[in-house]
Parts: structure tokens; sequence; C-alpha cells
């Protein structure tokens, strides 16, 4: 349970603008574990893969520019079901439908400048950390306060 993983990525408005660290700040403050990060200014190619899904999209090409634009920060967070806890604290894909309290409902506003990427399940999330960071892999260590963090019967 603690071992779920998920890709979760500062896109080039969130870093030009200067949130790395509230990014960053919110899954560390909530008790979810960092175990990789790289900044990283991706190619047309590695992003196309990334978002093949949106391909035929009618934003995909505005997409791709935007991410494109400058380096993005990539991560991996680990934890109790942090897949689907990483798109809550992210907000809804529209910033107009974000919640305050949530990353997009608290810093941004139109859809293609939402600042941050999580991924939407764990099958997806495999392939995504597979696809950021592949070679170097995730990096597995323990901490003390995991105990104040997780019960453990
Ligand atoms: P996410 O998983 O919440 O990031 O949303 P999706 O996987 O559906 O879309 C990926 C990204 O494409 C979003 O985060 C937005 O940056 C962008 N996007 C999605 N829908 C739209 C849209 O209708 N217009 C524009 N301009 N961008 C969009
Ligand atoms: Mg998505």
């Amino acid at each position: 349970m603690a071992t779920e993983q998920t890709y979760i990525m500062v896109k080039p408005d969130g870093v030009q603008r200067g949130l790395v660290g509230e990014i960053i700040k919110r899954f560390e403050t909530r008790g979810f574990q960092l175990v990789a990060l790289k900044m990283v200014h991706a190619s047309v190619e590695h992003l196309e893969e990334h978002y093949k899904d949106l391909k035929g999209k009618g934003f995909f090409p505005g997409l791709i520019k935007y991410m494109n634009s400058g380096p993005v920060v990539a991560m991996v967070w680990q934890g109790k079901d942090v897949v689907k806890q990483g798109r809550v604290l992210l907000g809804a894909t529209n910033p107009l439908a974000s919640a305050p309290g949530t990353i997009r409902g608290d810093f941004a506003i139109d859809v293609g400048r939402n600042i941050c990427h999580g991924s939407d399940s764990v099958e997806s999330a495999k392939a995504e950390i597979a696809l950021w960071f592949g070679q170097d892999g995730t990096i597995s260590y323990s901490r003390a306060v995991d105990a104040w963090i997780y019960e453990v019967s």
C-alpha cells in the first residue's frame, strides 16, 4: 500500500511562475515521500509519447508546444493511495472547476496553463514513471516519520 507511486510534473508555466517549491511542499506536508526528481526540457517526441492518448484532440498541437516551451520538473511521489490523492491535490483539469485549496484552484485560471500534471491511474503512473525515469529509476529509502504518518496495527 505505501509503495504506490505516481508521476507528478510541474509544467513550464509552473516553473516560470516560481511554483516548484509550493507544489513540492503540498505533497511533502501531506506526508507523501519524494522518490525521484529532475528538471528536463522535454523533446516534442517525448511529449507526444507522454500525451499519446490525447492525439487527435484539437488542443493537442498547442499542448505539445506549451509543454515544450521550457523546462519541467519531473517527480515521483510515493505513499498510500498517492495516485488518487495526487489528483485531489492538483484539482480538476480545468482550473475554473478546481476547488480553492487545490494547486490548480489556487494558482491557475486557463485549462491550457494549468501548471501541473498528475497520473490518472496506477497503470498510467507506471507507464509515465518508465517514460520519464526509465534509466534513472526511483530511490528506495526509509523514513522514521512514516511511523507518525501511517497507523501500523
Ligand atoms: P489532466 O490529466 O488533468 O492533466 O487532463 P487531461 O489528461 O485530460 O489533459 C492533459 C492536459 O491537456 C491538461 O492538463 C491540459 O493542460 C490540456 N488540456 C486538456 N483539455 C484541454 C482543453 O480543452 N483545452 C486546452 N487548451 N488544453 C486542454
Ligand atoms: Mg491526464
